[in-house]
């Protein structure tokens, strides 16, 4: 398959009333419990990681309100602990948050509404007492590791510059010894791009299983991504081949997050028309002081020119359903539904992204009414290519 051209051009879509059939169901609620994050990793995006600003957990009731008295809501919420390090608080924390989120939703899930708790940490601070914390309140966690001690360090450190793998590996270590599952998220820096062979031996001989790739991205406050160009594509593809051949030989211990998605849209003969990063109100995310937006969570709270911080308001003030007709609202959704025409009408790739995400749309091109992305290059575009690729190379 081939790629598209950039295009930020302005479109011509008609401003359409939000029917409730175009929002939710509300699947992924993220909460950032804290602001705050003990490491000072050079590719974050979250400007106020040095602040401890923290989630009241006496506005929980408000905002499960929030959700469950909108038109919103459906059978499966994942609660997702993230943006900022939320093991900086102590378990107490989430033994209490756990308490409020059945004391609230047990007459829900009597009725078949699932709810799950997820974290993503970065595994510096998990101990024996976070394990018991995790498997008390089956809380699903999710680690932040980039590979061996070069690569990792090469960008995750904490402030004094001090490379934060060891303490990683550590937690990873103690989370295997108690028993509690978990999934890592690789952040595939430069520093990783001769390296497949290496990146694929270090998770397998570690015991992890699954596996996700973010590629590093112009975003937020990290405006250079040492992922940017043409050659670290083509590198890109190389990288990945080498993962999907060294994986192969294994017999694919591996479940790498990037494959399985395209794997599963082909063997399900079935395309996306749609994606949860674009449809309004898919992801709910909710800032430490109760701010609120939808569309991807990367966009929350983060200032810009062009839309304002991106929150659609408070919990404590107003209503899900109330903050669809606010102009800020109506502006995003605009831009949103705009740049989706685009891909659709010239991507021959929607059908396995549907439409990208408006956090690397912005931070690409100033506006989410764009299509192709660097971003989307590397996120979508490649792994479809690779994995086709191989399959036909494998008959
Ligand atoms: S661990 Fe996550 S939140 Fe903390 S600095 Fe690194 S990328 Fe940012
Ligand atoms: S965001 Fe997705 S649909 Fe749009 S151009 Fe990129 S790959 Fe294609």
């Amino acid at each position: 398959m081939t790629g598209t051209m950039p295009t930020a051009m302005p479109t011509q879509v008609e401003p359409a009333n939000l029917r409730t059939s175009d929002c939710g169901p509300i699947g992924l609620l993220v909460i950032q419990a804290t602001s705050l994050c003990n490491l000072d990793c050079d590719y974050c995006y979250l400007p106020d990681r040095q602040k401890r600003h923290i989630f009241d957990l006496n506005k929980l009731p408000t905002l499960l309100q929030r959700i469950y008295e909108s038109p919103y809501w459906g059978p499966e919420l994942s609660i997702l602990w993230h943006a900022g390090e939320p093991l900086t608080l102590p378990p107490s924390y989430y033994d209490e948050a756990s308490r409020i989120l059945e004391l609230h939703t047990a007459d829900l899930q009597a009725q078949g509404v699932r709810i799950e708790q997820h974290v993503q940490t970065n595994a510096t601070l998990i101990n024996r007492e976070w394990c018991d914390c995790f498997q008390r309140n089956q809380i699903i966690v999710g680690v932040s590791l980039d590979g061996p001690e070069d690569i990792h360090d090469a960008h995750r450190r904490f402030r004094n510059q001090r490379g934060s793998h060891a303490l990683t590996m550590q937690g990873i270590r103690t989370l295997q010894e108690h028993g509690v599952p978990f999934h890592a998220i690789a952040v595939i820096t430069s520093a990783a791009m001769n390296e497949p062979e290496r990146m694929y031996t270090f998770f397998r001989d570690h015991g992890i299983h699954q596996v996700g790739f973010n590629v590093e991205e112009q975003e937020g406050v990290h405006t250079q991504s040492s992922m940017q160009g043409r050659d670290r594509e083509e590198q890109y593809r190389h990288f990945l081949t080498c993962f999907w051949n060294c994986n192969r030989r294994d017999g694919f211990p591996i479940h790498l997050r990037e494959f399985d998605q395209v794997l599963g849209l082909l063997q399900g003969e079935q395309r996306l028309t749609q994606n949860e990063m674009n449809r309004p109100y898919a992801i709910l995310s909710v800032d430490a002081s109760g701010a609120f937006s939808t569309f991807d969570p990367e966009l929350l709270s983060v200032q810009t020119e062009r839309y304002g911080p991106f929150n659609l308001g408070n919990i404590d003030t107003v209503s899900l359903e109330a903050a669809t007709s606010d102009a800020t609202f109506q502006k995003l959704w605009h831009d949103m539904r705009s740049g989706m025409q685009r891909c659709r009408d010239n991507c021959e790739y929607y059908g396995f992204c549907g439409g990208g995400n408006g956090s690397n749309k912005y931070w690409e091109h100033g506006t989410l009414n764009a299509s192709e992305t660097c971003a989307c290059r590397f996120s979508s575009q490649i792994p479809v290519d690779v994995v086709v690729e191989r399959l036909e190379a494998e008959g």
